[in-house]
C-alpha cells in the first residue's frame, strides 16, 4: 500500500506519468503498485534496468520518478522517494544473534527496517547490551549504505561488535570493511545468521595493490549514473598518478562491468563510482581494479 504521504507529494508534481523505479528485491512488487497507482489516476511505467541504490537515479521527460526502497541520496526535480517500510519485526532476529554478540554492539540496518529498530535495540539492552550507533555522511542513525559506512566508524572505538540486521552481505561486509571489526548479520525474514571477518577483507587490500603493483598506465573511470559521477575525485587521482610519471585515460561510462572494460589497453583502473565494484567484484576483472584510496 503506497503511503498517503508518497501519494500527495506525487500528486503535487503533476505529473499523470510515474516512472517507478525498484530495487531488484522489490521488483515482484511491481504489477501491485503499478495496479494501485493506476486507481489513483497515474500512468505507470517501470523502468526495468538493474538499480541498486538511489545513486541511480532514473528520470523520464514528461513524468515524475517514484524511486522505491532507498533514501533520497541526490536531490532532483521530479522524484519522489518512497522508502518502504517492510514492517518486519527484528526482535527474533535481534535474539538469535545475541549469543554472538560482545557486550558493546554497533546496530545497524537498511533504510526498509528503520521504523523497526527500536525494538531490536530495545531487546538487546534489556538483555545487558550497551548498543550504539552514529549517522554517516548521507545516512541517518541505524542506517548503513553499502558506500556509507561512516556511521558505523565514528562508533567503532566503543564497540566489540557490530550486529547487521537485514538481508544480504554488502552491507555487513561494508561495515567489516570499513571498521576492521567482526560483525554478525542476520536475515530477519529466514532468520540465516552469517558471521563477517574482517580479515578477508584486509587482505583482499593488499592481493589488489599487489595485483597493480607494476601497472605504469591506468585507466580512471568515472560512472555517468548521477549519485556515482564524481569528475573532482577523478581529477585528483588523475594529476596524482601524472605526477608519479603514469599514463592515465579518463573513461565516462554508465555500467562498470569485467567485459566494459576489456577494450582497454592500460594495466589497471581506479574506480571511483560504487566502491562496492571494486570490493566485491575485483576478482572478476582481468586487470587491476583499485579504489580511490588505494592508488
Ligand atoms: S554507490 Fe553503490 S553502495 Fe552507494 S548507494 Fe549506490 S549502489 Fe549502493
Amino acid at each position: 500500500m503506497i503511503p498517503e504521504e508518497v501519494v500527495r507529494e506525487l500528486k503535487g508534481k503533476k505529473n499523470a506519468r510515474v516512472l517507478v523505479q525498484l530495487p531488484e528485491g522489490l521488483k515482484t512488487k511491481a504489477v501491485e503498485i503499478a495496479g494501485e497507482l493506476r486507481q489513483k489516476g497515474f500512468e505507470p511505467i517501470v523502468s526495468g534496468d538493474l538499480c541498486f541504490g538511489a545513486c541511480d537515479l532514473k528520470t523520464l521527460k514528461g513524468a515524475t520518478t517514484l524511486h522505491v526502497g532507498h533514501s533520497e541520496f541526490v536531490r532532483q526535480e521530479n522524484v519522489v522517494y518512497w522508502e518502504y517500510d517492510y514492517g518486519q519485526g527484528l526482535v527474533p532476529a535481534a535474539e538469535k544473534a545475541l549469543p554472538l554478540l560482545g557486550e558493546r554492539v554497533g546496530l545497524f540496518t537498511t533504510v526498509q527496517h528503520l521504523k523497526k529498530i527500536g525494538e531490536a535495540k530495545k531487546f538487546l539492552e534489556g538483555k545487558g547490551k550497551t548498543v550504539l550507533t552514529a549517522a554517516g555522511k548521507t545516512t541517518r542513525d541505524y542506517q548503513i549504505l553499502g558506500c556509507d559506512a561512516a556511521g558505523a566508524v565514528k562508533i567503532k572505538g566503543g564497540v566489540d561488535s557490530f550486529l547487521y540486521i537485514g538481508g544480504g552481505r554488502f552491507h555487513p561486509i561494508a561495515i567489516a570493511y570499513y571498521t576492521g571489526k567482526p560483525v554478525v548479520a542476520i536475515d530477519p525474514f529466514s532468520l540465516e545468521l552469517q558471521e563477517i571477518d574482517s580479515a578477508v577483507w584486509e587482505k583482499d587490500r593488499a592481493l589488489r595493490q599487489t595485483k597493480a603493483m607494476n601497472a605504469s598506465s591506468y585507466g580512471i573511470l568515472v560512472s555517468s549514473k548521477p549519485g556515482q559521477k564524481n569528475w573532482n575525485l577523478a581529477e585528483t587521482i588523475k594529476k596524482k598518478l601524472e605526477s608519479a610519471g603514469k599514463e592515465t585515460l579518463v573513461i565516462y561510462l554508465e555500467n562498470i562491468t569485467p567485459d566494459t572494460l576489456l577494450p582497454y589497453g592500460v594495466d589497471a583502473f581506479v574506480v571511483t563510482a560504487c566502491p562496492r565494484i571494486v570490493v566485491d567484484d575485483w576478482k572478476s576483472y582481468k586487470k587491476a581494479v583499485l579504489l580511490p584510496e588505494e592508488v
